[in-house]
């Protein structure tokens, strides 16, 4: 039995699925204009983890599971403006970064990504019923939405009306009814990227995409709706509003789930504040199962302190679980660990328990779970050199060497040094080792 935190409910209850053969989850995903750091890879390595724990419990193909892709928002227009090029160009680039960092970390791809740009016909359709029913209104070519119709707005962030208009960051805006009203659609400049609409051109709102998105992909309700704390207002409060207004007043999910922040220092990593730290320079250094694993050490709802010496005492964990591991194929998966994941993901506690299995098939099928140990140990004490890679490269220089082209010879084997690698010739061939 899972048990998850429902934030709505504030507890943390039994999760029963609707449908057991077909378990929703959505995850908010990347805004796609720059490198993702660290704390963008959280949600996607926790929800990656909860995934895995599903498909455990109640099949491999029971779980539908949809990340988005906003590859429309107001700063991938800046950062398009910036370079000088189309906002495609950006949003491809920074939508395959996000994909490599994520998959170096063990993150699976999501069953199905929408793409914001992909979907405007469902969210104008959306718009259409929300304007049908008196919950949204249009005005000076904006759509918004009218939260003094909806009477259970604030549901999810326990806000009452004076917090929320504070915590709406709203804009003085003249179009606006109220203050805390939220936009749907707004009108695109002709220079700008927009769509046609029946209230001219423009492009949707943030929050209108994800309600849409779920409604085509996943259903009116879903099971489980994650993402990080930061989206709890005003983004999902928009998204259960827009939801269940449109949809006679179905609950938009049975679940609400959120992880905290990774903090650097005593504030959270982001990029307002410019104090982040991204996946791509630290795989530069480090195996992408040591990060993973770092972001796994503390329960997802609390704070994770992103420090050196956390990132050390992963390598060093991950040092001794492969050295029990080794090579084995997995085995069963070990019932503390299973236990620990399933009360509301205590990764802390499931990692603490793989440190005590001395079963080494046991061992690899636990870590599995967890999304580690995922490599031989060979490659892993290597430091996930890519063996076939220099092996070419040996073989290349045994043939120059063979060819007496001795410059090209030195120059693979300086080559292979800058990378870390150490070539040792001996009466047998050549063999290499990590520095
Ligand atoms: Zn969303």
């Amino acid at each position: 039995m899972i048990r998850l935190y429902d934030t709505l409910t504030r507890q943390k209850r039994e999760f029963v699925p609707a449908d057991p053969t077909r378990i929703t989850m959505y995850v908010c995903g990347p805004t796609v204009y720059g490198r993702a750091h660290i704390g963008n890879a959280r949600p996607a390595v926790v929800f990656d983890t909860l995934a895995r724990l599903i498909r455990r419990e109640f099949g491999p193909d029971s779980l539908v599971y949809a990340r988005n892709v906003t590859d429309v928002d107001d700063k991938i227009i800046a950062a398009a403006e910036a370079e000088g090029v189309e906002p495609s160009v950006i949003t491809e680039r920074y939508e395959q970064h996000y994909l490599e960092d994520m998959r170096a970390l063990g993150v699976r791809d999501p069953d199905t990504a929408p793409h914001a740009t992909e979907e405007i016909g469902p969210m104008i359709a959306m718009i259409e019923t929300l304007i049908a029913g008196g919950y949204a209104y249009a005005a000076q070519g904006h759509v918004l939405f009218d939260v003094t119709k909806d009477p259970a707005y604030g549901i999810l962030s326990h806000r009452d009306r004076e917090q929320m208009i504070a915590g709406a960051r709203v804009e003085v805006a003249p179009y606006k009814r109220d203050p805390a009203d939220f936009v749907l659609w707004k009108p695109s400049e002709p220079d700008v990227i927009g769509w046609d609409s029946p209230w001219g051109r423009g492009r949707p709102g943030w929050h209108l995409e994800c309600s849409a998105m779920i409604a085509t992909h996943l259903g009116e309700t879903i099971d489980i709706h994650g993402g990080g704390l930061d989206l709890i207002f005003p983004h999902h409060e928009n998204e259960i509003a827009q939801s269940r207004c449109a949809h006679g007043g179905a609950a938009l999910a049975r679940y609400w789930v959120h992880n905290g922040f990774v903090d650097m220092g005593a504030e959270k990593m982001s990029k307002s504040l410019g104090n982040i730290v991204t996946p791509a320079e630290l795989l530069q250094k480090v195996d992408g199962e040591v990060l993973r694993l770092a972001l796994l050490s503390a329960q997802y709802r609390q704070p994770l302190p992103w420090t050196e010496s956390l990132i050390e005492q992963s390598k060093t964990i991950l040092d001794k679980l492969y050295r029990v591991a080794g090579d084995a194929d997995p085995g069963e998966i070990d019932g503390e660990v299973i236990e620990a994941l399933s009360d509301d993901l205590n990764t802390p506690a499931a990692l603490a328990r793989l440190q005590a299995i001395d079963e080494p098939a046991t061992l690899k099928a636990s870590g599995a779970l967890l999304g580690l140990l995922a490599k031989s140990a060979d490659d892993w004490f290597r430091g996930g050199a890519d063996d076939g890679a220099i092996e070419a490269k040996i073989a290349e220089r045994a043939q120059a060497k063979a060819n007496r082209d001795f410059a090209t010879a030195d120059r693979i084997r300086d080559e292979l040094k800058a990378e870390g690698i150490l070539l040792e010739d001996g009466p047998s061939g050549t063999t290499w080792r990590k520095e």
